[in-house]
């Protein structure tokens, strides 16, 4: 399943923001992490997101093709990923009360306004199969700061907010979320309860 030419590591060298992506589907409210969020053209201004297919806000925005992305920000703290990102819409309702200031905004999706400096709201025109992702292209309807703040990174997720593996414990830790799972081997076919990422994005703790 691992290509030996492809080393993870090198890959977790790109940068990446990170994001809360919003959808709404007929009185529905949800949101997931994103880390891809890219911004592809200038006029008509228009936006690339990459959304893991195993998730409802993916299955929302394919259907309703409109969507909120949150600009998060360095002050967002490890809740918010366990919030949006280690727990499915599918199970609970992520909006449920007002979280980190959640407002909605003309397109009937919410919007963060805690932990984030800029929201952008767009409309799904074309869609492209990636296997486990689906690319959403978009044309940005609206966009506005929030706050002069300084975007997080996916590295300063890492370095500064993802919290570290408990120490001495035989197992092997996610390298997405920090989720250890303890035992000598882990299954192949493996999948981390928190983040959904597979056995390939663990290392063994030493
Ligand atoms: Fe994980």
């Amino acid at each position: 399943m691992n290509n030996p030419n492809i080393d993870q590591s090198a890959v977790f060298k790109l940068s990446y923001g990170l994001f809360v992506l919003t959808a709404n589907d007929e009185g529905k409210d949800n949101g997931c992490i994103i880390n891809t969020c890219i911004q592809a053209a200038e006029n008509p201004m228009r936006v690339v997101l990459a959304v893991n297919k195993n998730g409802l806000t993916h299955d929302m925005i394919l259907k309703t093709r409109k969507f909120n992305v949150s600009v998060l920000d360095e002050s967002v703290p490890m809740e918010v990923f366990r919030h949006f990102g280690f727990q499915s819409g599918r199970e609970v309702n992520k909006f449920s009360s007002a979280v980190y200031g959640a407002k909605k905004s003309e397109n009937g999706c919410y919007y963060l306004t805690e932990h984030t400096n800029a929201v952008i709201s767009g409309y799904v025109t074309d869609t492209v199969d990636m296997g486990t992702h689906t690319l959403f292209i978009a044309t940005v309807v609206k966009a506005e700061k929030l706050a002069d703040t300084t975007s997080v990174t996916y590295d300063y997720y890492f370095k500064n907010i993802k919290p570290a593996p408990a120490p001495k414990v035989k197992g092997w830790v996610c390298k997405i979320c920090g989720y250890v799972y303890e035992g000598e081997e882990l299954p192949a076919d493996f999948i981390c309860p928190l983040c959904k990422h597979p056995a390939s994005d663990f290392e063994k703790l030493v």
